[in-house]
């Protein structure tokens, strides 16, 4: 049995090979660089004004000043600034040659018909200066960078419309399981509606990757190995649920050894989810994760999504927040480490949320977030600091 860092290193220390592809700007919300990206202009690409007032020169502020010229986005000044002159200026233009500062209109005054007055205090300059954000040639974004909306426009500001992004892994979603139905079907006696194939397809979505859907396998191993040899063969990443722990009828982690898949994982000392198995057969990784929806729903976000950034280029640092227990709470099953739904109230602190076990779906769907607990912690006191992923 692995620890859970034992068991996360082994899986982000696998060798994968990521190709690479261009993709359009409008498509590459989500994907990861695969290439420095450098800027080929300046930011901002000349002396800007930064607000909507006159360009003129700080030593003449206390004078009336002659307004020679309009000077709108985009265009060119034409007029040089002297002795007592001002230009009016938009936001976004360029600052016209002479003047060394822009005085907001609401801190000026109409003197006579072409003269105006500085009525503020402040002599602030108003100018952001050529170069002063991105200067033409530095590296704007590093390979490896999650491309977020903010990224968008950094690469759309310096002109990068078909950014270099590692591919994404192909992945397949398995149920396995002879009780389970799709959800369309009212389950019968003795079956249950499939949650983990859905629930992994958005999560997986989520993160702005994709996945295909290979349905339900039953519990036979004749039909398990057909489907998952055709897996091995057109997948990158293999995602299965349910039939990997000590029943009569879990045949996958056996199938998957004859097929030549390297279990490197077969426990993980945690809680939920300690049957997970995890493995390798050349460039294709295979998950086997618990049936039951909260386990996956965990294992998921704790080692699945890392392993699957991590396929596409990128270091996965999940964002932790350290926050105050709300009341105080009594571990159950304190011999491993677990992980426990738990709500972040409005006080910002955190709530447990009732929680039966791992088959209690409909838990998680209350819970805003998961909650560390250590192995040997029996109880957590209200007001002691607990670390807690959003989810
Ligand atoms: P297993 O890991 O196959 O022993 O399954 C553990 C529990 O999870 C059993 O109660 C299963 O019925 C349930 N389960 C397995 N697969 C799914 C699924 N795809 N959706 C919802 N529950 C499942
Ligand atoms: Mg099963």
């Amino acid at each position: 049995m692995k620890s859970f860092e034992e068991a996360l290193d082994l899986m982000l220390s696998c060798e994968y090979h990521a190709q690479t592809e261009k993709v359009d700007i409008m498509e590459c919300l989500g994907r990861i660089l695969a290439e420095d990206v450098t800027s080929d202009i300046n930011m901002p690409p000349f002396d800007k004004s930064a607000m909507d007032g006159y360009a003129a020169r700080r030593c003449d502020l206390g004078k009336p000043l002659e307004v020679i010229e309009t000077i709108k986005a985009g265009d060119i000044p034409q007029k040089k600034i002297h002795t007592c002159q001002c230009s009016k200026i938009m936001t976004g233009s360029i600052i016209p040659e002479g003047a060394d500062c822009v005085i907001m209109v609401e801190e000026t005054e109409q003197h006579t018909a072409n003269t105006i007055l500085f009525t503020g205090r402040y002599r602030k300059s108003n100018i952001a200066l050529k170069a002063e954000d991105i200067a033409v040639g530095t590296v704007v974004l590093k390979k490896s960078t999650l491309i977020r909306p903010q990224e968008v426009a950094v690469l759309a500001t310096v002109g990068c419309v078909q950014p270099l992004v590692f591919k994404m892994p192909r992945i397949i979603i398995l149920s396995t399981g002879d009780e389970i139905v799709e959800p369309h079907i009212k389950p019968s006696n003795g079956k249950i509606r499939n949650s983990n194939a859905y629930q992994l397809h958005a999560q997986i979505l989520k993160m702005h990757f994709k996945s295909s859907y290979g349905g339900i396998i039953c519990d036979t191993p004749q039909k398990l190995e057909e489907t998952l040899a055709h897996a091995l063969s057109n997948h990158d990443l293999i995602i299965l649920t349910g039939g990997i722990s000590m029943g009569d009828y879990d045949y996958v982690p056996d199938i998957l050894k004859k097929l030549g898949v390297d279990l490197c994982v077969q426990k993980i000392d945690i809680k939920p989810g300690k049957p997970t198995i995890f493995g390798q057969k050349h460039n294709t990784f295979v998950f086997g994760l618990p049936g039951n929806p909260v386990s996956s729903f965990v294992i998921f976000e704790l080692f699945t999504k890392p392993f699957i950034y991590k396929m596409a280029g990128h270091t996965y640092e999940p964002r932790v927040l350290s926050l105050p227990m709300a009341d105080d709470y009594t571990v159950k099953g304190i011999n491993r480490l677990s992980w426990q739904p738990i709500v972040i109230t409005p006080q910002k602190t955190v709530e447990a949320v009732r929680y039966h076990g791992s088959g209690h779906i409909h838990a998680l769907s209350k819970a805003d977030g998961i909650m560390r607990v250590e192995a040997g912690k029996a109880k957590i006191l209200k007001g002691e600091q607990v670390h807690v992923r959003q989810i």
